[in-house]
């Protein structure tokens, strides 16, 4: 299928392609969807092999952005960017301001804030060339790095998972294997630590294993972490990760976990199901991270607020799982149904009011 039909059919708005060859930049931005306000969503940085592989990452993780929103009730619309580039030796201050005058040029249509690859220093270039940046460093006023509430989040949805499967949200003793241990897996690491989960993590980046050990974590290599025996699977490294290779191995009874893009497509949502495992959708659980952008973008940000809403992402998973159970549905269509919902009912109200208003 051609991009553009692609774009029609799953109903994308805009996708930009930009370039600067003097400072080695490479993006692309996609806004997929504005029903419910303004495009937002983080910006990846990360080496990709091809430009298909990056067009596509773009997309699949803006339309998730639109879900996301929804679902957590937000008034955003979807919206990601990618630069390929690597982010440990190529990102520099001077990529970093040339992508950020492209998205001044949207005009408020796309915002963003970190993801895979950026930091809060990343975003303190951006905000150089355009106001459209949300997740700010607090000592530069902004709501600070997106990942600790997105960590919260997660911790969140886990918990209402875990009265699903086990009758209570204990996760004392519980054993987690967590795949990749940047920011959020970290920041979910802190709540599951305090309640004294058992971690096992793994990534492919060596800073980040030294860290786990720092911290007295079990590290296990990239590739063993499907076969860990766990209570539940975390994914908080990239997408694509559950399909039909790696399902088979999983011994655990949830997944739950930050990454976005999780399934490689339904049928490994439909395969979980069949198998008993229950899985929390990943854009029901990370929400936390969005929410706390919405807060700095929507008004003064108001930290405690902020926690309050991330907080209600056990009532929405426990939604999720009512609905799932209702209809006898996997929980990541129930979720979708949700999403889907919120959208279409803002999408007939502006449909009627456009239609009430008097020609010319
Ligand atoms: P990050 O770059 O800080 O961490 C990602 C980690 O995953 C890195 O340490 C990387 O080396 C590791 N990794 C990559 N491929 C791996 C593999 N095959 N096996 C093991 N480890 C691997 O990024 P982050 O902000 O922690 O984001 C993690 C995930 O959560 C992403 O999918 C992101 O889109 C999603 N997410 C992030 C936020 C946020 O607030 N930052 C919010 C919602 C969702």
């Amino acid at each position: 299928m051609s991009v553009l039909d692609h774009m029609s059919q799953y109903g994308y708005e805009q996708l930009t392609m930009v370039t600067d060859p003097a400072v080695g930049l490479k993006a692309i931005i996609v806004i997929h969807d504005t029903t419910l306000g303004p495009a937002a969503g983080g910006t990846r940085i990360w080496p990709y092999e091809t430009e298909e592989a990056a067009v596509d990452d773009a997309m699949r993780l803006a339309r998730a952005m639109t879900y996301k929103s929804a679902v957590a009730d937000l008034p955003l619309g979807g919206g990601k960017a990618v630069i390929i580039a690597d982010s440990h030796t190529e990102k520099t201050e001077a990529m970093l301001r040339a992508y950020g005058r492209f998205i001044e040029t949207l005009g408020g249509r796309y915002i963003t804030t970190t993801d895979v690859g950026t930091t809060g220093r990343d975003l303190e270039y951006i905000r150089q060339e355009t106001r459209h940046v949300a997740g700010l460093p607090t000592a530069v006023g902004g709501s600070g790095d997106t990942s600790v509430m997105t960590g919260l989040g997660i911790y969140m949805g886990m918990k209402a998972c875990a009265k699903e499967v086990w009758g209570s949200d204990s996760l004392a003793g519980k054993k987690i294997a967590i795949q990749g241990f940047g920011k959020v897996a970290f920041n979910t690491a802190h709540h599951l630590l305090k309640e004294n989960a058992q971690l096992v993590v793994t990534d492919v980046f060596e800073g980040a294993l030294d860290r786990a050990r720092g911290m007295g974590l079990e590290v296990v290599s990239p590739e063993s972490i499907y076969d860990v025996e766990s209570d539940i699977f975390s994914p908080c490294a990239l997408g694509g990760i559950l399909n039909s290779t790696t399902i088979p191995r999983l011994t655990c009874r949830i997944v739950a976990g930050g990454a976005n893009n999780q399934l490689l497509d339904g049928s490994h949502g439909d395969e979980l199901h069949r198998r008993g495992i229950l899985y929390a959708p990943d854009y029901v659980i990370n929400a936390g991270g969005i929410i706390n952008v919405e807060a700095e973008i929507g008004s003064d940000y108001n930290p405690e607020r902020a926690r309050e809403r991330t907080e209600r992402i056990y009532e929405i998973m426990e939604r999720v799982i009512r609905l799932a159970k209702t209809e006898e549905m996997p929980t990541y269509r129930a979720a979708d149904q949700l999403a889907e919902q919120r959208l279409s009912s803002v999408q007939n109200i502006k449909q009627i009011y456009r239609s009430a208003r008097p020609p010319g």
